[in-house]
């Protein structure tokens, strides 16, 4: 963290996501490609069911943050925690060892992320993508899957869609399946990185609106990575403006939005009035 996101930030004692036991932790990430540094000695928390908007120019290392949560980037040095349990490493006995796959597996699904491209299986109906990893990977029986899933489709807006392939639903609709069949996993922390950058922008509403009525609910935390300010300031608890590598400031919306402390951030957030 710089000395500048220092000075802007509330102590810790007056901030009560701090006073719960964290269900992500970065603890001093630091993530290098070839001899570039692109995350520097990052320090993130995200408390039980918060939801934490990533803001900040392209390239300045959100979705890098993200994927590392996501098991799909592995950090260079510093630590990543999971509902209490290490993400790259796991302890025996004490000592800190490498993690194996097995570990991995169990921690990942604590995790859900939906991106920007939907990645539906284009050969299988709404449905059967919405059951497919609750029957395989966590070995709920059928029917319960169906009934997860049906409800979940439904509260998506897509109960009436169960039997249609991918390619037969707008964009849209395929970024509303893709979260159905996220959530429907129950995961601890939802990932939603750029979710509407590839929608029309007639589409991209439908799907913010799916989201905030998720976030409403409460029970997920939520790790955002948005250029809609609108919505960020509606659905999060927390905005996290990263720029370079580093998170610059952080805070309430009504703080890092409306009285923007730094001039990166105050340029940054100009480009969108
Ligand atoms: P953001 O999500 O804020 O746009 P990214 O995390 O995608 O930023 O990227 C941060 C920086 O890391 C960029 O400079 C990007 O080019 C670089 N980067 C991301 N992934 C890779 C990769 N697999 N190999 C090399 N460079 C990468």
């Amino acid at each position: 963290m710089s000395a500048i996101a220092k000075a802007v930030l509330p102590s810790e004692n007056e901030r009560p996501a701090a006073a719960e036991k964290p269900i992500v932790r970065y603890q001093k990430v630091s993530k290098t490609f070839g001899d570039v540094e692109v995350l520097k000695q990052i320090d993130l928390e995200i408390a039980p069911g918060e939801k934490v908007a990533l803001i900040g120019p392209s390239g300045s290392g959100k979705t890098t943050l993200a994927r590392m949560l996501m098991t799909l980037e592995k950090p260079t040095s510093g630590m990543i925690e999971v509902d209490g349990e290490l993400l790259w490493h796991r302890k025996v006995k004490g000592k800190v060892v490498p993690a194996n796959e097995k570990h991995l597996r169990r921690v990942r699904q604590k995790i859900g992320m939906v991106f920007q491209q939907y990645n539906l299986f284009p050969h299988m109906t709404i449905l059967k993508n919405c059951i497919e990893a609750p029957i395989h990977v966590q070995g709920v029986p059928k029917e319960e899957a169906v009934q997860r899933a049906t409800a979940m489709l439904e509260r998506v807006g897509m109960g009436d869609k169960l039997d249609a392939y991918p390619s037969q639903l707008s964009g849209g609709q395929q970024q509303r399946v893709a979260i159905a069949r996220a959530v429907v996993m129950e995961p601890k922390v939802m990932l939603f990185d750029e979710v509407t950058s590839a929608l029309d922008p007639e589409l991209v509403g439908e799907v913010l609106e799916v989201i905030k009525d998720l976030a409403r609910e409460g029970r997920m935390a939520m790790m955002l990575i948005t250029h809609e300010m609108d919505f960020a300031y509606e659905v999060a608890d927390r905005v996290v403006f990263m720029d370079q590598g580093y998170i610059v400031e952080e805070g309430p919306p009504q703080e890092v939005l409306e009285n923007p402390q730094t001039k990166r951030l105050q340029s940054f957030l100009r480009r969108f009035r």
